[in-house]
């Protein structure tokens, strides 16, 4: 998409980042994706609302990330502007009312930075998220979380820009939270039009800093020693089903640990984590990712669904 034009536009209005042709590769964990056509990393609230009021009336279609930490972008790159909030960082803000502490989060926040910020504070809630990459706008997002909590448990509410660039907050109630899903209007990051994240208000308690800092520590351990938190993936590649086993569970009976399509593999310390070993395409993740799905379709009756946000056009 020829986004000269655009560009210069928007040159004019605009102070943070931009470039063309960016590849994604350089954006995402798994190491993975072709480039962008234009590639923006905003500055400020105003930046962001006047880039995406722009390109919208532009025509040019927008994807937002975070770190890139849950995404597989296809090969053939992602048509139009990526909008990342990953370098937006500012300050957490903290209100306490009777039993209650709010946090309002910039979305650009790293999660890890959120989750020490919580616990040495001594405030309860946040230690589920241990160990998560990522922003807390894809955190949000995604509904991202582990098996003792998720963020859904713990909005308030949120701080979201709407594709014209307007700004609105979207209270608790209104928002459709279940297990790594999140819809704002019936939309989810899967769909067009799902709004921007700006910011959120979480509600947590005041509880014990040192039994927090503990339990922390547990935690990163446990991850470290039955994750491949090293290696380049997008974590867990497939959603647990409703019912039965885990997908890493299913995976592993039917001794996939280790099988490989070109660079693309299973990772021999967690079966739901398929790996970049270093010269994977993302056509191979994807390869990989449906032989799975056939052989636990066949053998145990059960389609997995992706965890992992594919985007990009295709090649
Ligand atoms: C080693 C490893 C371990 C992981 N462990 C876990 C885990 O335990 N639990 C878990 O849930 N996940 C896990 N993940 C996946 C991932 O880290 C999380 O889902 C994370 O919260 C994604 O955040 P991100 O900023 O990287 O989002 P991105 O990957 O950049 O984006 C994810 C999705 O959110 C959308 N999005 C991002 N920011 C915004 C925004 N501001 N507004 C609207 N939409 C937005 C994107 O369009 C995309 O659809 C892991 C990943 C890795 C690599």
């Amino acid at each position: 998409m020829d986004v000269s034009e655009p560009i210069a536009a928007l040159s004019a209005l605009y102070h943070g980042v931009l470039r063309k042709e960016e590849p994604m590769a350089r954006h995402t964990s798994f190491r993975l994706g072709g480039p962008c056509d234009l590639y923006l990393e905003p500055e400020s609230l105003d930046d962001l609302r006047i880039a995406v009021a722009f390109l919208t009336q532009q025509g040019v279609p927008l994807t937002v990330v975070g770190d890139g930490t849950n995404l597989l972008v296809r090969d053939g790159g992602i048509q139009g502007t990526v909008l990342s909030l990953g370098t937006m960082d500012s300050a957490i803000e903290e209100d306490r009312q009777k039993n209650s502490v709010f946090l309002t989060v910039p979305a650009g926040v790293k999660t890890q930075h959120l989750c020490r910020f919580a616990a040495v504070k001594g405030l309860l809630g946040l230690n589920f998220a241990t160990g998560i990459p990522g922003t807390v706008g894809g955190a949000l997002a995604m509904n991202a979380g582990t098996d003792i909590g998720a963020f859904g448990d713990i909005i308030e509410s949120l701080m979201v820009i709407d594709p014209v660039g307007t700004v609105r907050t979207v209270s608790r109630d209104e928002i459709d939270i279940a297990y790594r899903h999140l819809a704002i209007d019936g939309k989810t990051r899967k769909d067009e039009g799902f709004p921007i994240i700006f910011s959120a208000r979480l509600r947590l308690k005041a509880g014990d800093r040192e039994t927090l800092m503990t339990q922390r520590e547990s935690l990163l351990c446990r991850r470290k020693s039955s994750q491949p938190v090293g290696l380049a993936s997008a974590g867990c590649y497939f959603k647990n089903p409703p019912a039965g086993p885990p997908a890493g569970q299913l995976i592993d009976s039917l001794g996939l640990k280790g099988e490989a399509e070109g660079g693309a593999q299973v990772s021999e310390l967690h079966a739901n984590y398929l790996v970049n070993t270093g010269k994977a395409t993302t056509a191979e993740v994807l390869m990989l990712a449906a032989r799975i799905k056939e052989r636990v379709q066949q053998t145990h009756g059960i389609q997995l669904e992706e965890e992992v946000t594919l985007v990009g056009r295709e090649t």
